[in-house]
């Protein structure tokens, strides 16, 4: 098993697990770098407190698609919060059955949200597309021009073509293990470079051993993903933090 220090957690909901408190302290001791997402704005005061003195573990301001029938308004909050981070998610489109009619709502509100954030520049932004991804990068291409921005595609499930389209507008792809489980979105990672790939555990919402994974279970990703790639899995790991940094680049390195 590879030490955990230095993983990369991109996508986990640590604000659902029975503790948040204590999801965040054992991402922060393991030292993964753990990208706490929100699903409403509402959440996001308390995953900035738990978050603002730790060394790995980032909050970001979300407003969930699959929340956005019920919760559209709080676009008007998720955008007044937005100064106070440059991580933002989780937000983006799902057509899925229980979702698809709130799709033009949804386009509206992951309008706002790109807008918002090709005003202000420098965000990083983990996207959701549920049977969307042509929708998804439609949007990304229509509100978010500039490359200032940048954008990881979380449990990416489009087509090869999507993710090659992907790939020419900048966007990286965060990969959980699930998702190398599935023979198709394999494939698809298989396709990527390597440069653009990061992991993520989508916790609470993937298992491992029957329980919910946590952001230390990104070493299995790892190792999986290397196996998957052919590659060592600390040289993997080690190219993961070079991606992270390319991501970060720019501005400060909170
Ligand atoms: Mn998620």
């Amino acid at each position: 098993m590879i030490p955990t220090n230095g993983l990369i957690d991109f996508h986990c909901h640590l604000d659902l697990y029975p503790d948040h408190a204590a999801a965040v302290r054992e991402a922060e001791a393991a030292g993964v770098f753990t990208l706490a997402v929100t699903t409403t704005p509402k959440a996001w005061l308390r995953n900035h407190e738990l978050t603002r003195d730790t060394r790995h573990v980032r909050a970001a301001l979300g407003l969930h698609p699959q929340l956005v029938s019920s919760r559209a308004d709080e676009i008007a909050l998720w955008e007044t919060l937005l100064p106070q981070t440059r991580y933002v998610g989780e937000v983006g489109l799902d057509a899925g059955p229980r979702f698809y009619k709130s799709l033009d709502q949804q386009k509206d509100v992951f309008a706002r949200v790109l807008r918002a954030c090709a005003r202000a520049g420098g965000k990083i932004i983990t996207v959701h597309s549920v049977r969307t991804a042509k929708a998804v990068l439609d949007h990304i291409e229509e509100h978010l021009p500039q490359r200032t921005n940048r954008v990881v595609l979380h449990w990416f499930t489009g087509s090869k073509s999507e993710a090659a389209r992907a790939l020419d507008m900048g966007c990286y792809f965060s990969i959980n293990a699930t998702m190398l489980n599935n023979e198709k979105a394999a494939a698809l990672v298989r396709s990527l470079p390597v440069g653009r790939i990061l992991t993520e555990t989508d916790g609470p919402f993937t298992e491992v051993d029957g329980r919910p994974s946590k952001p230390i279970d990104v070493a299995d990703t790892v190792q999986a993903l290397a196996k998957l790639l052919e590659f060592p899995a600390t040289s993997l790991a080690n190219a993961m933090r070079d991606n992270l940094r390319q991501v970060l680049q720019g501005t400060d390195l909170r």
